[in-house]
């Protein structure tokens, strides 16, 4: 519930209003050590403020980390109210309840259990998601129940679990093949030896697959997932049941020491970081995380690797690029495409739809990552790595300035390149799209209006406090009518179903445009 996270549709359109803006609500980053925030059966919760109308006062409070959707986690704590002890201890008694039925440890037996079985035994329950030992079938009797589940399908879950695209929480988006293939050719060919995958089980998937197929290849994998129905596929040392947006084990410290384990074999050597969070998600608690794992790496390392960092593929939109890097400055942004299998708009463009948003920021120097000529990309020699071929190379900014593959112009006025559709507007002062409407930021920054930063994060928040007051005033008035009605929780009503709408429509534009 804490930020419009519902699926890509309404994070292109977050990425357009520079994340923030359009809910009003923000989440509020720890300064120095932490006061502990209360708990849901997600882990710790996250502080988050709604900026309120007009006046400067705001309330924080604490909501799931994890779910965008109060049907999911309906958390909800103000910072500064007292809990009597018997709702301490009823929310206490929840959470247990929320946990999932089995331990890591169950899973795992059930798994090694589920292997002896003949094939003929092997069954998988498609609407309880679980496999079934002989004892079970009779409470699943009624359900449709998948039998002779082969050792190829066991090693496979991503194809035999279903995708929680429909859960906001989850956002289930799977690598279509062709980029999966491409990840896991890339990470050979840089040499690691271990992947980390946090929120990438299909690319987890791929790595063990390939690695058990080729016996010269020793790559090895730990998934990171907050979707619990995969440990019923791997062992304790290749998954973890985690929540990415707060550092969460499920299982306690037994299932950090095996994340720590293995950012920190062969002195922390061979290892990356490849994520692909949901896009809804916040982008802050992430880095945070993020920071949180490297740091544990680090721990590793011996004296004189000190400079080093950890390798990261961070696949994330586009448009979050300036976000991405305000925390990790030494991510560069691909021009790789990532496609997926279950997202209509995000297939492989050419053919109908624009082109996949979705790219790869990482620490690893460009010029050492080759991307597919006959996928479209080509060497630029000035700018010492691979573009999209239309991406060309601009004298003046001296760089292949796209980043959605498609040509840009340089605007001379602007001094930069800017997307084909946009014009140079002598009102604005700086170009746009032909239909906008001059004057004032729409969306973006509460403070300047500008689109990649947030109110928290703006450079002018001392400054132009004053000047600024009537621009916000006037959006607040606007988004703050909106926010109070779908923090109240209330279903689609009028109100949201237009902001969804207009959502929508800004997204279209920004993609379009
Ligand atoms: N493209 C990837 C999947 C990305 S979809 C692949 O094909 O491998 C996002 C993934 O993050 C999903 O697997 C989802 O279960 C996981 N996820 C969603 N929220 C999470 C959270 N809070 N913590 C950890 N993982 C999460
Ligand atoms: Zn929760
Ligand atoms: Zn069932
Ligand atoms: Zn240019
Ligand atoms: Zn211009």
């Amino acid at each position: 519930m804490a930020a419009p996270r519902d699926g890509l549709e309404a994070v292109e359109a977050e990425g357009s209003a520079g994340l923030q803006g359009t809910s009003g609500i923000e989440v509020v980053l720890p300064l120095g050590p932490a006061v502990s925030a209360p708990l849901c059966p997600h882990g710790p919760t996250l502080l988050f403020v709604k900026v309120t109308q007009g006046k400067e006062e705001t309330r924080r409070f604490y909501a799931c980390s994890a779910c965008r959707d109060r049907k999911d986690c309906n958390f909800f704590q103000w910072e500064d109210e007292k809990l009597s002890g018997a709702r301490l201890a009823a929310r206490e008694a929840h959470n247990r309840r929320c946990q999932p039925p089995l331990s890591r440890r169950q899973c795992v037996e059930r798994y090694l259990k589920f292997i002896e079985l003949p094939l003929t035994q092997r069954k998988f329950c498609q609407r309880c998601q679980q496999l079934l030992l002989p004892d079970d079938w009779g409470q699943h009797s009624e359900h449709q129940v998948l039998g002779d589940v082969s050792v190829t399908q066991l090693r496979k879950p991503s194809q035999l679990l279903y995708p929680l695209e429909n859960k906001k929480t989850n956002a289930q988006y799977l690598f279509a093949d062709r980029s999966c293939q491409f990840l896991v050719d890339l990470l050979s060919t840089l040499e690691f030896r271990r992947v980390l995958c946090v929120g990438t089980p299909r690319l987890h998937e791929l790595i063990r697959l390939t690695a058990s197929a080729d016996k010269n290849s020793n790559i090895k994998s730990l998934l990171l997932d907050i979707d619990f129905r995969y440990s019923q596929f791997y062992m304790e040392d290749s998954f973890c049941h985690y929540n990415m947006f707060n550092h969460h084990f499920f299982d306690g410290k037994t299932a950090l020491e095996v994340c720590r384990a293995f950012l920190q074999e062969d002195k922390g050597e061979g290892v990356i970081m490849v994520t692909d969070p949901p896009f809804g998600g916040l982008v802050e608690p992430l880095a945070i995380t993020f920071k949180k794992l490297i740091a544990m790496w680090k721990e590793g390392q011996s004296q004189d690797d000190r400079d080093k960092e950890l390798p990261i593929f961070w696949i994330f939109p586009y448009f979050f690029e300036s976000r991405i890097c305000q925390f990790f400055p030494s991510l560069r942004m691909l021009d790789y495409q990532v496609d997926y299998d279950n997202h209509a708009l995000y297939k492989h463009g050419k053919t109908g739809r624009k082109q996949s948003p979705v790219r790869i920021f990482t620490n690893i120097p460009l010029n050492k990552i080759i991307l597919p000529t006959e996928e479209g990309y080509r060497f630029c020699s000035l700018c010492q790595r691979y573009v999209s071929l239309e991406n060309q190379h601009c004298e003046h900014c001296n760089s292949c300035p796209s980043k959605d593959g498609r040509k840009w112009n340089h605007c001379f006025l602007c001094k930069k390149c800017v997307k084909p559709s946009w014009i140079h507007c002598s009102i604005c002062n700086h170009c746009a799209v032909p239909d906008h409407s001059c004057q004032g930021p729409k969306d973006g920054c509460f403070i300047c209006g500008e689109l990649d930063h947030k109110r928290s994060t703006c450079p002018n928040i001392a400054t132009s406090k004053r000047a600024n007051k009537a621009v916000r005033k006037q959006k607040q008035r606007k988004s703050n009518k909106m926010k109070m009605e779908t923090r109240k929780g209330q279903s689609m009503n009028l109100t949201s179903a237009t902001r969804r709408k207009k959502r929508r429509e800004r997204a279209h534009q920004y993609l379009c445009s």
